[in-house]
């Protein structure tokens, strides 16, 4: 829930005008439009997870103060994203570290049995 700006009722989230005194509580995502913070976060998720996810957290906790409710969900994916790909890449450089540990250990056992 939100509250309108102009007699504070609290309103829907979604709602656009006030139900209670008819104000116009929408304000930046009547255009449809992100934060720039929110929108920078986000393509950093891709690039350098760890980044995004800084930016994403500031975004969304700057969002949450203005009550934009569009950028504060668009943050939120970034947060989102950005977890699950530096996930992602602890999994890989685990499988790796894990890949060159039995290389090393095959090479180890093949001296073994050579000697
Ligand atoms: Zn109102």
């Amino acid at each position: 829930m939100k509250y309108c700006s102009h007699c504070g009722a609290q309103i829907d989230d979604q709602a656009e005008i006030c139900i209670h005194c008819g104000c116009r509580v929408a304000r930046t995502q009547s255009g449809g439009g992100y934060s720039a913070i929110s929108i920078v976060g986000f393509v950093l998720a891709f690039i350098f997870p760890l980044a995004g996810l800084v930016v994403s957290i500031v975004a969304n906790n700057s969002a949450k103060k203005a009550e934009d409710e569009g950028s504060r969900n668009f943050s939120k994916y970034g947060i989102i994203i950005s977890a699950v790909i530096m996930i992602l890449e602890v999994v890989i450089v685990v499988l790796y570290i894990c890949l060159v540990i039995g290389m090393v250990a095959a090479s180890m056992g093949m001296w073994a049995a050579a000697a």
